[in-house]
């Protein structure tokens, strides 16, 4: 196994146990490490460098909070990010044009297509009950026309009928008159591949792309990639326009940085995951597990997410301490409408707190819904620090700026505000009495 990033990190940043924001020095040594883990691995060089100017962006004057490590604290950030770079969670094959629907499969060979175009048509045909049909382009192999349509066969669908002699077009061409024909949903099309990115092979899947425009081109490529993974995305994108990357052989023991380094050439989502020879061995893609994988925290998931918890709970006990004490800002304000998106309504902090039940009927007469919360929150992360800290900056021409930063009209930064007001207010009056909210959280 390879060492956790926590643990290094954890080496690294012992020696911060004061509490306090995280500086530029110790970032720039925790990033040392991240660039370490990451390289080992196999993400490439030019996605680890932006990646790790990004986390250290974030990094920097990030308050560490007193229940998490400083280690914690960055490795949660790192994390995020990380999950965040790879996209969303379980993007699936798009089907949503007319059928016969094209899908083209491209990749290096001996990068898993075929094997994945039968994995795929299983899985359309089993569970989407999909009509599909299996077309072979690889003219250069009679080998591997045969191997698709024994696969079809072990899958239960159909393959195109082979003819000798016939160039990838024009097979792709009778693939697709023949699933017009035969009522098919769904025409696989199995390109040939090169051991290398080459121009014959690009000029004839782009050739084969023109003649059947496909509603989504899939790259496989394997995840033993290192280096080059980056490379060949970017070859294939460019000249292809790929739509999703099928990242192959997560079952061996790649670290998977090829997920990264290709979703961040391409930016294009990583839809399916092949675990293993077997047809059945394809999975969703996590961006989650994927992360942990990368960076070698197997473990540690659960810590990052007890870290999360903690951090949420410290926020909100801060948040607290400033109500108490009458400096409930608009940075508090997006803080706590954060936690109540999260919590799919209003709730949280507010319904916690004894005496918020007035604010808590004012806010829900506002007919506040989790939309109205993202609205809010682009509205106050289109303010400047200074602004969020000092709402009485905000004069009309700010105003106008923010309005059309985030999107709205002004009437509905004056309506933010006036909600803030009166929160801040009943807040420092609240916070006067006798059970602060401090005290009332405290004792949760
Ligand atoms: P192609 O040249 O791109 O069509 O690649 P193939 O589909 O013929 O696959 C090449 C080899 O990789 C075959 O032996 C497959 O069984 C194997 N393979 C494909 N996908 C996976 C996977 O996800 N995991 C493992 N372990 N092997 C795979
Ligand atoms: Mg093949």
């Amino acid at each position: 196994m390879f060492e956790g990033l926590s643990d290094r990190l954890s080496g690294i940043l012992s020696g911060l146990t004061r509490r306090g924001a995280l500086t530029e020095a110790d970032v720039t040594a925790a990033m040392r490490e991240v660039r370490r883990a990451l390289l080992e691995a196999d993400v490439a060089l030019e996605v680890v460098r932006g990646f790790t100017d990004r986390v250290k962006e974030k990094a920097v004057g990030a308050v560490v909070l007193k229940s998490v490590t400083p280690g914690q604290m960055v490795v949660k950030i790192v994390n995020d990010e990380l999950v965040a770079m790879l996209g969303t969670d379980a993007e699936t094959v798009d089907l949503n044009a007319p059928a016969p629907v094209p899908i083209l499969m491209v990749g290096l060979q001996g990068s898993g297509k075929t094997t994945t175009t039968a994995k795929i048509a299983r899985r359309l045909s089993d569970r989407e009950k999909r009509k599909v049909l299996l077309a072979s382009l690889d003219t250069r192999r009679p080998a591997a026309m045969e191997q698709l349509a024994v696969l079809a066969k072990q899958v239960g669908v159909e393959s195109l009928p082979i003819i000798a002699g016939q160039s990838a077009v024009q097979i792709a061409k009778r693939a697709m008159d023949a699933a017009r024909l035969g009522g098919f949903d769904v025409v696989m099309l199995d390109t040939a591949g090169r051991t290398t990115v080459d121009e014959a092979l690009m000029a004839e899947a782009a050739e084969v792309k023109a003649a059947t425009r496909p509603h989504e081109v899939l790259l496989v490529a394997d995840a033993l990639t290192g280096q080059d993974a980056v490379n060949t995305a970017r070859a294939f994108d460019e000249r292809l326009g790929v739509t999703g990357i099928v990242l192959t052989r997560m079952d061996g023991d790649s670290r998977g940085g090829a997920a990264l380094s290709m979703r961040a050439v391409t930016g294009k989502p990583i839809k399916l995951v092949g675990v293993g020879e077997k047809v059945d061995a394809l999975e969703e893609f996590h961006p989650a597990r994927v992360a942990n994988r990368i960076l070698g925290m197997g473990d540690i998931v659960s810590l990052v997410e007890k870290a999360a918890e903690t951090i949420d709970h410290e926020q909100a006990l801060r948040t607290a301490e400033k109500m108490r004490k009458g400096k409930f800002d608009l940075e508090d304000l997006s803080m706590q409408l954060a936690q109540m998106e999260k919590m799919g309504g209003i709730g949280g902090l507010m319904g916690m707190l004894p005496g918020m039940g007035q604010i808590k009927k004012q806010v829900e007469g506002a007919n506040l819904d989790e939309k109205m919360f993202k609205r809010q929150r682009a509205i106050i992360s289109s303010m400047t620090p200074q602004e969020r800290k000092n709402p009485d900056l905000l004069k009309n021409s700010r105003k106008k700026r923010i309005a059309a930063g985030s999107g709205v009209d002004v009437s509905e930064i004056n309506k933010l505000l006036k909600m803030h007001r009166t929160m801040a207010d009943m807040m420092k009056a609240m916070g006067q009495g006798k059970r602060g909210i401090g005290q009332a959280l405290g004792s949760m």
